[in-house]
């Protein structure tokens, strides 16, 4: 038991515990919402609370904190996104927000090259053909898919996860292309990348790769215009968030045969999966599983409660979002 036992924390949904005990070992009450919790109930268990564990499910404005109270010091997500956040409201009340990088870089990359694999090789076609009792034996025309040694990867946001995707493709890829805002000189030597616009990017690449932040200013940086400038038979993969992508045009798309593929992990409206992607041909969905591996969320709850224990014992913030 420490010695901070009038503190209070909102985990608002769950934390494991990997987390839970660092914050229990310090004394700290803990409310928690649980999986299902509502807006209605997080408002009861705020009042009082000096550190609030978020994840990327659960928005954090104005409303909650103000429940929460003036005592309020620290938002830690449990994410390396924090497109759940009010940034500006957390300045304003001159609360500190975190999140939880590099913990997650490798299973997220790791499950983007998983993406890519099974939307190249239509994996859930394939996977049905045989379920569904159809398969009828090898057939030297039946699912074709794109080859990938050789292909041209196309990796839009060389950040973290965006980086450690293309160390895993550059053994397979022949060029390897990146768009972002800033050009990332070391990856150009070490992974022999070129830094292009998005528009040639999206032109040239047989896989295009999304790791690019949420929020406003990426919203839809892919729609009909991006995907009609993609080749007929290129993918597309998505695990960075949802809003990245429209998703009524990426069905179309689809649909239409304008590109070739996607893989996605991430949606609009999470946990509403459009049924038009649902519905869409050649189309490998999973559940935003981008960082559930044991190592990756033990060391995302670790992290986010060290970095509201920092906070509220007087040192700084380990991954404050600046
Ligand atoms: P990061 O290191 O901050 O990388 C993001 C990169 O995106 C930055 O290097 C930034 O580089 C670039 N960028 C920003 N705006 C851009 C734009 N408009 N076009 C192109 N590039 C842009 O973050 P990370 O740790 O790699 O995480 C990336 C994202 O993955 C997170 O924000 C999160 O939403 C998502 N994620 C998803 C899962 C999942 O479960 N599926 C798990 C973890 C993370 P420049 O500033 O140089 O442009």
């Amino acid at each position: 038991m420490g010695e901070e036992s009038n503190i209070s924390v909102l985990i608002c949904r769950v934390l494991l515990p990997a987390g839970r005990d660092l914050l229990e070992a310090q004394g700290f009450e803990l409310r928690e919402g649980g999986l299902d919790v509502t807006a209605e109930r997080l408002q009861e268990l705020a009042p009082g609370c000096a550190a609030i564990v978020a994840d990327p499910t659960v928005p954090i404005g104005p409303d909650l904190l103000d429940a929460a109270g003036e005592g309020l010091r620290v938002v830690a997500n449990f994410a390396v996104g924090y497109d759940n956040v009010d940034l500006a409201a957390c300045r304003e009340r001159g609360v500190v927000v975190t999140n939880t990088p590099g913990v997650l870089t490798n299973a997220t990359a790791e499950i983007a090259l998983s993406l890519t694999v099974a939307a190249a090789r239509r994996a859930r076609e394939a996977e049905a053909l045989l379920r569904e009792g159809r398969w009828t034996g090898w057939d030297p025309g039946a699912m074709l898919g794109l080859e990938l040694s050789g292909a041209t990867f196309g990796v839009v946001g060389l950040g973290r996860i965006g980086r450690r995707y293309a160390e895993l493709v550059r053994p397979l890829a022949g060029e390897l292309l990146y768009a972002a805002r800033s050009a990332k000189p070391d990856a150009e030597r070490e992974l022999d990348a070129n830094h292009v616009g998005l528009d040639e990017l999206l032109g040239r690449s047989d896989v295009v790769s999304l790791h690019a932040p949420g929020g406003e200013a990426t919203r839809h940086l892919i729609g009909a215009g991006e995907l009609a400038r993609m080749q007929s038979h290129a993918v597309l993969v998505n695990t960075a968030r949802g809003t990245l992508v429209d998703s009524g045009a990426l069905a179309t798309a689809l649909e239409k045969g304008e590109i070739g593929a996607a893989g996605l992990d991430v949606y609009e409206n999470e946990p509403g999966v459009p049924q038009e992607l649902m519905d869409a041909p050649r189309c490998v969905l999973y559940p935003h599983i981008g960082s559930a591996t044991h190592t990756s969320r033990d060391g995302m709850a670790t992290l986010a409660a060290r970095n509201a224990i920092a906070v509220l014992t007087g040192n700084g913030p380990l991954n404050p979002i600046s």
